[in-house]
């Protein structure tokens, strides 16, 4: 789904640790001198087996041919993966669940009128791209989870399809009920697209890809350059995936062959709306047939057009999905630990795509399967970690993260009593190292970044991204976030991202409360422009993803270092002063937000009363004057205050006696691992948030409205956004109830650790 190409980091931002003065004898964390010593000699080991061809060739097997859920190759690269870990030593084994996955039956979308048009819903091969031309099996343009439907009606372009989008349009009086939008592919989760089309009362919903972002805008097209074409597509899934991820039938519980299953009638992940994603070089011909007021400056894109926001012009939209279960397989592969079997690690990356999925999410697969022929040699060799380790190939991922999340649902509880970590990548590429964490394990995260060489510079990934965050920081035009993150780049800090959603870990960190860490490189290599699209091919990703595929072995010896390092600690790796400094700040930030509203609230209401709108609005066009919006109380902070002060001096105590313990009792060493265990999980809550019960987390959660992007302490800033001033109060009382229960633990552990 969502991989570190551009973004890099897009979700929220909170800071990282200081910088690494002599990394390489630096001990580790939670291992003695000595340990760190081992440690690191066993991960050069583990490195030398690494290969960038291996790795290569088995994309270019993998990518041959399509894989999306239910296709023949998706199977295929099943039971390869579950041979090779069979064949390295592995206890694997295919866990099979059966979801619903709708496949298109019938779909079309015309221009009616004066100068009808059919729109073209499948991508042409591409001169010099031999995958490009194998078609057998593609899906033609779709978006998993819409509606089905056949509607005529005028249409209206409405930009990002954003709720300010909305409001401008009402302002504009224009009005989407019983329409069909058109909007623009970016500034949001696709889903929320034709969500909020629907809520608007839209009949149905166009997606396109605008080159201005994605196409020639950016760069030459493919296959000249690395970018959309202008038959380039953008499948995917609009799911409402920030109200639940997962198989729309079995909410909460695996979707095992036997598991009970709601009506789909009662399934409210499943959008109501037909909606349809169509190249800009199709797009092209519905916005020219549009007239209307002229789009304001912000929607314009980069058609050779004059774009105009409708309604006009007649289309005729028709989807028929064919709803029925289709088999998901998920490889999972055991390596048992030596002295707490019990405790695990879990690493993982999805393996379907949307039509070949060569750079999403073929790129991190192959790296995963390289760690893990690696580990498999070294366990041949007579080695084992102290924890189990668990490696996991996800079906699924793409229609809305079906694998992982069954499979999460399936085993909640032994996870949430054994799963110390969950390890996720996805797509990766040329570049910087981009992370995105829970904050207890940021420490672990910067350390071993500090320990990978860039197979460009020679310095290491850490470095490396600290150096492109600060240039991109102090360039001319940064954004306030890049100013941010460069600022605390220059410093030394590595910025790493908070979790919102978008790939595997979610189920993980969400909605079982399991510490994760979603990790990629990107921001060289150039695949954006291929993104769900049939041009995402092997042939695509070995001349612009990543020539060499140096950042595939890159990847594999990040994330190997974050697996035996977790898996072989004494005591689990985390900490926890991260995670008190920057929750304190966002309760800060909170505040801030609340002061800044009411400022702006009583600022418009002003206006109003002086009747400032109608007075500045043009005559000759129809604009009203914004809706008067309710004032903004005084929210009480103070048990959140009192919850980041505790937990600051808890979170300090812990740290400083992890970093000077010296060996433990097993039975009081075990003692402090389950404390860890544990302590992600602290932050949940079994409610769950407001109207979506699925996300437990009340720390960082995918926004409602963004989807994608994190919002942390979401209770109350979701609350406040939305002027749910009672809501936010009680979220203030939950999420400090959360902090305290840190507290609590940490305060055990450090008296354990301290003896
Ligand atoms: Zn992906």
């Amino acid at each position: 789904m969502r991989t570190f190409r551009r973004a890099l980091l897009c979700g929220g931002l909170s800071l990282g640790l200081a910088s690494h003065a002599g990394a390489q004898t630096a001990p580790l964390l939670g291992f003695t001198p000595q340990g760190s010593a081992a440690e690191r000699a066993l991960e050069a080991k583990f490195d030398s087996s690494l290969s960038a061809d291996a790795i290569r060739a088995r994309l270019q097997q993998m990518a041959a041919e399509p894989n999306q859920v239910g296709s023949p190759h998706d199977k295929a690269n099943a039971e390869f993966e579950l041979a090779q870990f069979k064949a390295w030593g592995w206890d694997a084994h295919i866990e099979v669940f059966s979801v619903l996955y709708p496949t298109p039956k019938a779909e079309s979308l015309e221009l009616l009128g004066d100068q009808p048009y059919k729109a073209q819903l499948t991508e042409p091969p591409v001169a010099g791209d031999a995958t490009s031309a194998r078609t057998d099996g593609a899906l033609p343009a779709y978006v998993a989870y819409g509606g089905d439907g056949d509607v005529t009606a005028p249409l209206v372009y409405v930009n990002y399809g954003m709720p300010d989008d909305y409001k401008a349009l009402a302002r504009m009086g224009v009005d989407v009920r019983g329409k069909i939008v058109i909007v623009r592919y970016g500034a949001g989760w696709r889903g929320l697209k034709p969500k909020l089309a629907q809520e608007h009362g839209a009949v149905g919903c166009i997606i396109y890809s605008d080159p201005a972002d994605d196409g020639y805008g950016p760069g030459d097209a493919y296959p000249k350059g690395a970018w959309r074409n202008e038959n380039g597509i953008q499948r995917g899934s609009v799911m409402d995936m920030p109200v639940r991820a997962g198989d729309p039938l079995t909410p909460d519980v695996g979707a095992t062959a036997n598991a009970p299953r709601i009506p789909i009638a009662d399934a409210n992940t499943i959008l109501k709306i037909p909606t349809l994603p169509i190249s800009y070089g199709q797009a092209q011909h519905f916005l020219a047939a549009l007239g209307g007021p002229v789009a304001p400056k912000g929607w314009r894109g980069a058609l050779p057009l004059t774009y105009h926001v409708g309604p006009a012009a007649q289309v005729h939209l028709v989807v028929q999905s064919d709803w029925s279960q289709k088999p998901l397989y998920d490889v999972i592969a055991v390596l048992k630990g030596s002295e707490r079997p019990d405790e695990w690690v879990v690493r993982g990356n999805h393996r379907d795509g949307w039509v070949y999925g060569a750079e999403d999410p073929l790129s991190g697969q192959s790296a995963l399967m390289e760690e893990a022929k690696s580990l498999g040699a070294m366990a041949k060799a007579g080695w084992r970690p102290r924890r189990t380790i668990v490696y996991a190939s996800w079906d699924g991922e793409e229609p809305g993260l079906l694998g992982s999340t069954e499979w999460a649902e399936a085993h909640a509880a032994e996870l949430q009593a054994k799963a110390i970590v969950y390890i996720n990548s996805d797509g990766n590429g040329r570049g910087f190292l981009g992370t995105e964490a829970s904050y207890s394990l940021r420490a672990l995260l910067d350390q071993a970044a500090g320990d990978v060489k860039d197979p460009e510079t020679g310095v290491s990934v850490r470095q490396r991204a600290l150096a492109n965050l600060a240039v991109k920081g102090a360039e001319p035009g940064a954004t306030e976030d890049d100013k941010k993150r460069g600022k605390a780049a220059a410093s030394g800090v590595l910025p790493i991202g908070d979790l919102g959603s978008g790939s595997d870990y979610s189920p993980f960190v969400q909605h079982l409360g399991l510490a994760s860490i979603n990790l990629g490189f990107g921001g060289e290599g150039s695949s954006a422009g291929v993104y769900h699209s049939a041009y995402d091919t092997f042939e695509h990703y070995d001349r612009f993803g990543d020539p060499g595929f140096h950042y595939g072995v890159a990847l594999a010896q990040t994330s190997g270092r974050l697996v035996l390092r977790t898996a072989n600690a004494e005591i689990a790796p985390l900490r926890f002063t991260n995670l008190a400094d920057t929750v304190g700040d966002q309760v800060e930030e909170l505040k801030k937000l609340t002061r800044t509203m009411r400022e702006r609230t009583e600022a418009i209401d002003k206006l109003l009363d002086q009747r400032a709108y109608s007075l500045a609005a043009d005559p000759l066009l129809s604009s009203a004057p914004p809706e008067r919006e309710a004032a903004v109380p005084e929210i009480d902070f103070k048990a959140l205050e009192d919850a980041v002060t505790r937990l600051k001096a808890s979170a300090k105590a812990y740290d400083e006696a992890a970093a000077s313990a010296g060996a433990l009792k097993p039975e009081r060493r075990n003692q402090v691992n389950a404390l860890l265990q544990g302590a992600e999980q602290s932050l949940t809550d079994t409610r769950g948030l407001p109207g979506r019960p699925w996300y437990r987390h009340l720390i960082y959660a995918p926004g409602l409205l963004t989807g994608y992007g994190s919002k942390t302490l979401p209770g109350v800033r979701e609350a406040l956004e939305s002027r749910r001033w009672p809501e936010a109060g009680e979220f203030v009382g939950r999420t400090a109830a959360v902090l305290q229960a840190v507290s609590d633990r940490l305060d055990k552990a450090t008296a354990l650790l301290k003896g």
